[in-house]
């Protein structure tokens, strides 16, 4: 079993680092937020003071923080302080670029990195079965399979370095333009006097049909596990949509892409933001009426 430093004991590494604890490995973890502290304590995780402190005899360092600010920030003080050897895993959702310079930043000081963004939120986080897309070389990704496995459903090497938090940026968009194009639809039938239920049957039994509708339906009724039937309680909150979709902005920038629908989405999530930053991506429907 593996010495496992966890820095970033948040919605998402808490559970995250509880899984690792479950699954035999010893957890060394830091957070700042006492309370975030307490929670990894009762779960079995070894807190330290520090960061420094955390990583010093870890053989693996996982990351799973706000920023790529934060985390460069962070690397800049722990890797001088890490074992050699010790592999380092970034799960937070920062930029490509970002990415790319932590990898790199690691790699001056001889330590290989992976890039291993997730989805499938604190519900994914607490029952072991978040999708890592993972971007890296193979002998890192291989190493890191019995780490990873023990919070993943799934496990994707989309390539090199950045490679996962691009694959992460580039389906979020997709669902972005997703989401908002099937509130489109169900206002525009609304008003043609077609029901929820029809159109609903009509488009996942047809050429329309994705995640968007069949499982986040953003109507009460045809699916009722969806946020619509409960007020849009999150499900994903329109915060993470937003701040995804600013990344997507950046390496649409930074690439000179075009992306003329998910630039149109990234502006109405950000307004929508402004009021609704709670609730779930799919309650971007009550500004489309
Ligand atoms: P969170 O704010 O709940 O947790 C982040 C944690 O990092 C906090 O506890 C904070 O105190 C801690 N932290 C800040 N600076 C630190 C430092 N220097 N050292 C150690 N810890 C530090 O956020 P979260 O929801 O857990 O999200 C974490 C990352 O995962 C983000 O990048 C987010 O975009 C991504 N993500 C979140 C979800 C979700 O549904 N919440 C889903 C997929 C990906």
């Amino acid at each position: 079993m593996t010495t496992i430093a966890f820095l970033g004991l948040g919605n998402m590494g808490g559970p995250m680092a509880a899984n690792l604890v479950q699954a035999g490995h010893t957890v060394h973890g830091f957070d700042p937020v006492p309370e975030a502290v307490k929670a990894a304590q009762q779960n079995g995780v070894e807190t330290f003071p520090t960061a420094v402190e955390a990583v010093a005899v870890a053989e693996v360092v996982i990351t799973m923080l706000p920023s790529g600010a934060i985390v460069k920030n962070l690397y800049a003080e722990i890797l001088p302080a890490s074992r050699t050897g010790a592999l380092f895993i970034d799960s937070s959702t920062i930029s490509v670029d970002d990415a790319r310079a932590i990898h790199q930043q690691a790699g001056e000081h001889g330590f290989a990195q992976l890039d291993a963004p997730v989805s499938g939120g604190v519900k994914g986080a607490a029952a072991g079965t978040l999708a890592f897309m993972v971007g890296g070389d193979d002998d890192a990704f291989a190493a890191a399979r019995s780490t990873l496995d023990p919070m993943a459903g799934k496990v994707i090497h989309c390539g090199a370095a950045g490679a996962g938090q691009a694959a992460k940026v580039c389906n979020n968009m997709v669902l972005a333009v997703q989401q908002i194009a099937v509130g489109e639809a169900f206002v525009l039938a609304e008003k043609l006097g077609l029901s929820d239920q029809a159109l609903y049957d009509v488009i996942t039994g047809a050429t329309g049909n994705c995640w968007a509708v069949q499982t986040n339906c953003p109507v009460p009724g045809p699916v009722p596990t969806s946020p619509a039937n409960n007020e849009f309680t999150p499900g994903f909150a329109t915060a993470l949509m937003n701040k995804d979709l600013g990344l997507a902005m950046d390496a649409v920038a930074s690439t000179g892409s075009r992306a003329p629908l998910g630039t149109h989405a990234a502006q109405l999530y950000k307004s929508f933001a402004e009021q609704h930053a709670g609730l779930d991506f799919s309650a971007i429907i009550t500004s489309l009426h």
